[in-house]
């Protein structure tokens, strides 16, 4: 099923962590919409403008997949609004500038190198409020994100390319987003309290 004119649903739903688990990894009808909304609104406007192919390494991720591999409980993958994704042919360091430059609506966008070849961008939409929020994440000595500061857009465009690596790139299926906590601690409360309180109905819903 397509959910959008370059990306289907199975693309967003497919996880090599899920096949390994046996976890049925299926988003139910709320989650599809946001996916929809996702691919419709971010990911289609941002492959048109690179002009070339987005590889999604990971999508939706349902509440037990999440947990499995260390994700945060607020996360966006698991309301089908977040996807890494990697550009072939492009370094992560120059898909992560083009896209601040693209200026495109966007919720959080995470700039993610564990390694010199395992690398991507997280990037979410939201459709009841995009922050534009911008993020490196800090791998630590166990090769798992350890913090993820925020940047601003003119120093995520002058940050340079550590890696820049054109060859092709790996990917790691874990936990690749701040919880809501840290969130808070790097922000301030007030921006964060609707993100809360629809967390805490997903959390609901699910229980
Ligand atoms: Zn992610």
């Amino acid at each position: 099923m397509l959910l959008s004119r370059h990306f289907s649903l199975s693309e967003m739903t497919r996880s090599v962590k899920a096949a390994q688990l046996g976890i049925q990894n299926e988003p139910a009808t709320v989650e599809i919409g946001n996916l929809r909304t996702l691919c419709n609104s971010l990911l289609d406007p941002l492959r048109d403008a690179l002009g070339t192919a987005i590889k999604v390494n990971s999508g939706y991720r349902c509440p037990e997949l999440n947990r499995r591999i260390g994700g945060s409980a607020s996360s966006q993958h698991i309301q089908g609004m977040a996807a890494d994704i990697q550009c072939p042919g492009m370094s992560t360091m120059q898909l992560f500038q083009r896209i601040v430059e693209f200026d495109l609506p966007f919720d959080q966008m995470i700039y993610e190198a564990a390694s010199r070849t395992a690398q991507w961008v997280h990037i979410s939409y939201d459709p009841a409020h995009n922050r534009s929020d911008l993020r490196l994440a800090k791998f630590g000595p166990d090769g798992k994100p350890q913090s993820y500061p925020p940047i601003s857009r003119l120093e995520a465009l002058a940050l340079v390319d550590p890696t820049p690596l054109r060859g092709a790139l790996e990917y790691l299926e874990l936990g690749d987003e701040p919880g809501l906590d840290e969130e808070v601690a790097w922000e301030g409360r007030a921006e964060m309290d609707g993100r809360r309180e629809r967390v805490d109905a997903m959390e609901r819903r699910h229980r």
